[in-house]
């Protein structure tokens, strides 16, 4: 992974991805019409279809089915994504992340102004 333009590896995808979702999480609308909030769901249900780990998108699928993503709104979406996100952490023995902190690290940065 120090190797530059290589085929990423899980972790590298992994992280790449998180990114990404928290991110486009961060920026969904907070009162999104109908058809956004059925296309989000479907976003999710084909990503895990095509998600490129195979292991990991058979893992998103299960959680997909116990836990519907959440579309009302960019809170609700954010905190969703948070909690499936948490789920991994968990099944790789990593640190749960504080949902409640999740707005300034994907979107206004932290309190502090270390983002500025
Ligand atoms: P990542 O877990 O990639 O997190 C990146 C950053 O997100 C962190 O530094 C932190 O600032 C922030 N963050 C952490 N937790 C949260 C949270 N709950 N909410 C908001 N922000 C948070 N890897 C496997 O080995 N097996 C799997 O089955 C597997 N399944 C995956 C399924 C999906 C859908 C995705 C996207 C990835 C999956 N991965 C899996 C990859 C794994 O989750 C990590 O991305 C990878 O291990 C790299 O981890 P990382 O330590 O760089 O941080």
């Amino acid at each position: 992974s120090a190797q530059k333009n290589c085929p990423l590896d899980k972790d590298e995808l992994g992280l790449s991805t998180w990114n990404f979702l928290h991110t486009m999480a961060a920026y969904y609308p907070s009162t999104p019409t109908v058809e956004q909030k059925n296309d989000m769901k479907l976003f999710f249900h084909l990503l895990a279809k095509f998600y490129p780990c195979t292991s990991c998108a058979k893992d998103l699928m299960e959680q997909l089915k116990t836990s519907s993503p959440e579309t009302d709104s960019q809170y609700k979406l954010s905190q969703w994504l948070c909690r499936m996100h948490n789920e991994v952490n968990k099944k790789l023995g990593k640190p749960e992340f504080n949902c409640k902190l999740v707005d300034e690290r994907w979107l206004s940065g932290w309190a502090d102004g270390s983002c500025d």
